[in-house]
């Protein structure tokens, strides 16, 4: 599914710029334009969902494979060996500002817990 006025359809579909770090037939990462750390990516897949809320029992292997993105774009990146995060925002009050589902990947600084 492809939403024209979805950013980040828009992103995977080429009809915006990024600077795409990994793509492959499922997914796509590449820097976020406000970053919050060192290294900040987002993995997100190709196809529209809006989020975490809205995967069902068909995307069992594709939510596995978007952390296995994550965690391959960190030791792509070199910054897997002192530790990372990866975070998902859901919804208004999970602070989730683009509704196509995201797994931040942030990594070259120490985190704090719990986050804002
Ligand atoms: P969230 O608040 O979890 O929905 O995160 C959305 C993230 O997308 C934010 O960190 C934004 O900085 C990032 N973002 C929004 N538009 C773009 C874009 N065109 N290219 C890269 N990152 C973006
Ligand atoms: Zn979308």
């Amino acid at each position: 599914m492809f939403s024209e006025d979805c950013v980040f359809c828009r992103i995977a579909q080429k009809e915006l710029p990024a600077t795409v770090v990994h793509e492959d037939d499922r997914a796509l990462a590449f820097e976020d334009q406000n970053p919050q750390a060192p290294h900040h990516i987002l993995v997100i897949p190709r196809r529209h969902t809006a989020s975490v809320a809205s995967l069902d029992e068909e995307d069992r292997e594709l939510a596995g494979h978007l952390l296995l993105v994550a965690g391959q774009v960190a030791r792509d990146r070199g910054f897997d060996s002192a530790g990372y995060r990866v975070v998902a925002n859901v919804g208004e009050e999970g602070g989730q500002t683009v509704p196509h589902l995201h797994l931040h990947v942030l990594g070259g600084r120490s985190m704090t817990w719990p986050p804002g």
